[in-house]
């Protein structure tokens, strides 16, 4: 029996539930009820009797904390407790930077963590513990937690707090919020109104620290379900980059974590519900940025022409439905058939235009002034240089404006720059320019299959769109083979594989997920996963395979967590045949 459970992701935050007497959603504050702690095995005689106590005190109802051995933070424990093998709910500390054999617990306690003052090291503790942790265990970081600092926390693989650290402020006279933390004084304005402020407020009380503790607890319970609810709306990192703000070494620490690629990536979901908002210097360094750009790069295969143009993207998304880009589309007319349509932007840096519904390239907002920063410069030209690379165009036009188009001519790219814009001039140079372009050039295929194999591609690794396609054809709104099978529809949310497409791609032995003699009904639980593909991120399209039965779905989590998880939903299925 296990007693935590990962009900959402967004990204490394995650939305739990622990089961206790009281269900915590996590991340949560745990209280003094919630546990007993056996303690220091330094204050019992023996080990042997540490663990014949804890056996005596253990319950169902409460979290049993596990005899643990205090040690410094930079100095190895100096003797290990064996794992007990009790029922209930198991908490068991842990040092933040000596791994050694974990005792199976349902949550674990990094002990000393209120020591670390540099971001550094604390980000070392945190996100390097929850790496080697049961991605099914929670984690707790005691006496830290604050309102201003909960969301890094949380960002960090924080699961649990506790009100530690904002009793003991509150006593020592410092007032929280979330956007910081003063020194109390009487006389002063306060920004909250809850009972504790409104008695402080009047100056009343005789001693205002269990009021200032009070205030400073209920502020962190808020901030808490605040981040719950921010995780449900999978808007985790928008509310992060805002929250780190409040302190330079929050927004240190956050630096710092973007550059743990590995960590972030392995988290990071290939599509959201939520719009991606580029609005910090950090947005820059997103995993779900630099993943676009490699896939772009690695996975899609430019399409064969000799022409290519460069756009400006548009506010509205899929740039193809803004009214900028129709009336590009209207001015380069019947050649648009002959050139290759890429567009520039920031943060996504290329998107083809095969590729403009993938995510984020379809929903993503970025504050709009016409000026380029240095960096966004910087990461702009180092994948267009990458992008051109791999083509084969023999010319480029660029009907871009402002920093941008000064942007790419700097840097060297030979082009016929028509000055961009949507007036009436700006579209007859637009105009006459790919018309003079695309004299001789080759034909593109049909766009409706260049996007098909793009997204293929972009979904499931290099090539996958050429054996999804060979010998297909479009016929209404459905890809369908020389037999008249179905390999892709139509939808709303765009083309998806069908299970006939997906038997085709069953060669190419990537987003499997493999599964025992039986079959699942509604959605795949993680005990029920044999082995996946690691490189299965949270929203991947995958297929399911198993003796007796073949279906779709999408990952509600990643493959390597599927693996190592012994609860949750792995897959939503989609489509499934019994085999
Ligand atoms: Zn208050």
């Amino acid at each position: 029996m296990r007693y935590f459970e990962v009900i959402r992701r967004d990204g490394p935050a995650r939305l739990g539930r622990l089961s206790l007497a009281r269900r915590i959603t996590t991340p949560g504050v745990l209280e003094p009820d919630d546990f007993i702690s056996a303690g220091s095995v330094f204050s019992f005689e023996s080990i042997a009797e540490a663990l014949d106590a804890t056996t005596k005190m253990a319950s169902h109802d409460r979290l049993t904390i596990l005899p643990f051995v205090p040690s410094p933070l930079h100095t190895a424990p100096p003797l290990e407790v064996a794992s007990m093998d009790l029922s209930g709910p198991l908490g068991a500390v842990i040092h933040p930077f000596f791994p050694k054999e974990l005792p199976r617990a349902d949550l674990y306690i990094l002990g000393g963590l209120g020591q670390l003052q540099n971001p550094r090291d604390l980000l070392k503790a945190l996100a390097g513990t929850r790496e080697r942790l049961p991605p099914d265990s929670a984690v707790m970081a005691p006496a830290l937690a604050t309102p201003w600092n909960a969301a890094m926390l949380v960002y960090s693989g924080v699961d649990m707090v506790d009100g530690v650290r904002m009793e003991m402020d509150g006593y020592q006279g410092i007032y929280h919020t979330r956007d910081g933390a003063r020194l109390w004084q009487d006389g002063l304005e306060l920004p909250c109104r809850c009972p504790s402020c409104q008695c402080l407020a009047k100056s009343e009380a005789k001693d205002p620290r269990p009021l200032l503790a009070a205030h400073n607890i209920l502020k962190l319970e808020e901030e808490l379900a605040n981040l719950r609810e921010i995780i449900r709306a999978e808007m985790f990192r928008e509310h992060l980059e805002m929250q780190v703000r409040a302190r330079p070494e929050l927004t240190a620490a956050l630096r710092l974590l973007d550059q743990e690629e590995t960590y972030l990536e392995r988290r990071t979901p290939t599509t959201r519900r939520s719009t991606l908002l580029a609005c910090s210097a950090e947005s820059l360094q997103r995993a779900e940025v630099k993943r676009f750009a490699n896939r772009v790069l690695t996975r899609y295969k430019p399409v064969e022409s000799d022409v290519l143009l460069l756009l400006p993207c548009s506010a509205r998304k899929p740039y193809s439905t803004s009214r900028s880009h129709r009336f590009f589309s209207e001015a380069i007319g019947p050649a648009r058939r002959f050139l290759h349509e890429v567009i520039l932007t920031s943060p996504l840096a290329v998107v083809p235009r095969e590729l403009e519904e993938a995510y984020p390239a379809a929903s993503y907002d970025v504050p709009v002034t016409g000026r380029w920063d240095l960096e966004e410069r910087a990461w702009l030209v180092l994948v267009l240089d990458a992008f051109l690379k791999s083509g084969i165009y023999t010319s480029i036009v660029a009907h871009l404006e402002g920093e941008l188009e000064e942007t790419v001519k700097e840097h060297g790219i030979d082009a016929v720059f028509t000055g961009g814009g949507t007036g009436d001039e700006a579209l007859v140079a637009l105009h006459q320019a790919t018309a003079q372009a695309v004299s001789g050039a080759r034909k593109l295929p049909d766009p409706r299959l260049r996007h098909i194999r793009a997204m293929t591609d972009f979904s499931f690794g290099r090539g996958a769109g050429e054996t999804l396609m060979s010998q297909a054809r479009i016929k209404g709104r459905s890809l369908i083979d020389q037999d008249g099978e179905v390999l892709a529809r139509e939808t709303l949310a765009g083309w998806s594989i069908t299970l006939n497409g997906a038997e085709r791609l069953l060669p190419l032995d990537c987003y499997q997920v493999s599964i025992g003699s039986f079959v699942p009904r509604g959605s795949l639980l993680a005990p029920g996963v044999d082995g996946a593909d690691p490189q299965i991120r949270p929203g991947d399209t995958v297929l399911i395979r198993g003796e007796k039965a073949f279906g779709i779905g999408k990952a509600k989590m990643s493959g390597w967590e599927m693996e190592a998880s012994h609860r949750g939903v792995a897959v939503e299925i989609r489509q499934l045949k019994e085999l």
